[in-house]
C-alpha cells in the first residue's frame, strides 16, 4: 500500500470531462490536480491547479510532470503506452499500464477476455479487403467492422448489412484501410455495464449496473435499477470483470460494457478508467466513481457504493441538447452538469443531467 495523503497532488493524464470530474472529486478530498494534455486547455482546465501542455511523446515534459505530482492516473485511454511506461519509471501510475495496453487494442482485449472464460461476439481480424471477405465468411452478416485501435463513441466503425461485394467495398473504404476486427452483430435485448473499484488491498466493490441505451453509437442514457433481464446476468458479468481486475492487479475504477444476450452476458469492451455510464453515481450513489477512484489510487479506504435513491437516470447532453439547460433545471430533482465546452458540435458530449427518482415519501 502506498498512501498518498490529502494535500498531495494527483497527476491526471488527459484533460477532458472525465478529468474535470476527477479533479472535482480530488479537490473535495483536499488534493490538488495537475493535468497533462497535448491541448492548450479543456474541460479539466477550470478545476485543476496546474496544466502541462505537451505531446504524449515529449519525454522531458513527461519527466517534469512525474516529478511534480505524487500519484498519476489517466482519464483518456489512448495515451501511448510508452508514455505511461516512462511515467511509471518515475512515479506511481494507477491503474498500471497493462489494462491500458489491452484496452487500446480490440483484438488483445477479446483474447484477454477469452483467457478469463468470458464470452464475446464472434470475431475475426481483418488486415485487407481480401481478409474482410474471409472474415465475413467466418463471422457471417450482419456484422460490424471496427478499427482495432483508437475507436470511441461508435467512431472507427462500419456496419455491414449483408455480405455482398459492394457492401464489403464500402465498409473497407470507410475504415481507411487500417487494421480492423469484424464482429458478428449481436441480437441483444439490452446493453449494460459493470463498474467496479478495486483498492490497493485487492478489495473490489461494484456499483449497481445501469441499463445503457446508445444512439448512433453514443451513450444516450444510463438508468438504475436495470431491468430483471439484466439483473439476472450480473453475477456472471461481475465475476468476469473482477477476474480481469485481479489478473491485471488493477487499482481504481474499471468499466466493462456488455450486451445482455440470450445465453448470458456478451462482453463488448472495457475501459480502464472512470466511465460515462457511471456519471449517475455522483448524486445517485453513496460514493461516486470519481471519489472512489481517487480514494483507490491514493490508498484511502473506499466509500460505500450503494444507491442514494430508489432509481436514478443519467441523460447525456449531446450537441445542441445542452442548450436546453433552463428547461432541464425546471425539474427540481435534476442535477445538471455542463463541461464548459464552447462549441456544441453534433455528437459532442457537452454535459449530462442526473435525475433522482426519490419516491413517494421524500420531497417538499
Ligand atoms: P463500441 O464503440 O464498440 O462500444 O460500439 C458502440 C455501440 O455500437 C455499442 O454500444 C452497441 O450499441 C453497438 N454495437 C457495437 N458492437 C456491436 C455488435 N457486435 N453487435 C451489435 N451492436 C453493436
Amino acid at each position: 500500500m502506498t498512501l498518498v495523503p490529502p494535500g498531495s497532488t494527483i497527476g491526471i493524464v488527459g484533460g477532458g470531462q472525465l478529468g474535470r470530474m476527477l479533479a472535482m472529486a480530488a479537490a473535495q478530498l483536499g488534493y490538488r490536480s495537475h493535468v497533462y494534455a497535448p491541448e492548450a486547455s479543456g474541460p479539466a482546465a477550470e478545476v485543476a491547479a496546474a496544466w502541462t501542455q505537451a505531446p504524449y511523446t515529449d519525454g522531458e515534459a513527461l519527466a517534469r510532470f512525474a516529478g511534480q505530482v505524487d500519484v498519476i492516473t489517466y482519464e483518456f485511454e489512448n495515451v501511448p503506452v510508452t508514455a505511461v511506461a516512462q511515467l511509471a519509471g518515475i512515479g506511481h501510475v494507477r491503474p498500471n499500464g497493462h489494462a491500458l495496453r489491452i484496452a487500446q487494442d480490440r483484438l488483445l482485449e477479446k483474447q484477454f477476455i477469452a483467457t478469463l472464460g468470458g464470452r464475446t461476439a464472434p470475431y475475426a481480424p481483418v488486415e485487407d479487403r481480401r481478409g474482410l471477405a474471409d472474415a465475413v465468411a467466418h463471422v457471417g452478416a450482419p456484422a460490424i467492422l471496427k478499427t482495432t485501435r483508437f475507436g470511441y463513441d461508435g467512431k472507427g466503425q462500419s456496419r455491414l448489412a449483408d455480405d455482398s461485394a459492394a457492401t464489403l467495398d464500402r465498409a473497407w473504404s470507410e475504415m481507411g484501410g487500417v487494421l480492423s476486427v469484424l464482429e458478428g452483430f449481436v441480437a441483444f435485448e439490452h446493453e449494460f455495464s459493470v463498474i467496479l473499484v478495486r483498492g490497493q488491498d485487492g478489495a473490489v466493490r461494484f456499483w449497481d449496473s445501469p441499463l445503457n441505451v446508445h444512439e448512433a453509437g453514443i451513450l444516450a442514457t444510463s438508468t438504475v435499477p436495470a431491468p430483471g433481464a439484466v439483473q439476472a446476468q450480473l453475477h456472471e458479468a461481475r465475476t468476469l470483470a473482477a477476474r480481469a481486475a485481479e489478473a491485471l492487479d488493477y487499482v481504481g475504477v474499471l468499466a466493462f460494457e456488455y450486451f445482455a444476450g440470450a445465453d448470458g452476458p456478451i462482453f463488448n469492451e472495457m475501459a480502464p478508467r472512470v466511465h460515462n455510464s457511471g456519471h449517475w453515481t455522483i448524486e445517485g450513489a453513496i460514493t461516486s466513481q470519481f471519489e472512489n477512484h481517487v480514494r483507490a489510487i491514493c490508498g484511502l479506504p473506499l466509500g460505500a457504493t450503494g444507491l442514494a435513491a430508489p432509481a436514478v437516470e443519467m441523460e447525456n447532453l449531446i450537441g445542441a441538447r445542452a442548450n436546453d439547460w433552463a428547461a432541464i433545471l425546471a425539474d427540481e430533482t435534476a442535477h445538471l452538469h455542463l463541461y464548459g465546452k464552447h462549441e456544441a458540435r453534433p455528437g459532442r458530449k457537452m454535459g449530462h443531467v442526473t435525475r433522482l427518482r426519490l419516491g413517494a415519501q421524500s420531497g417538499a
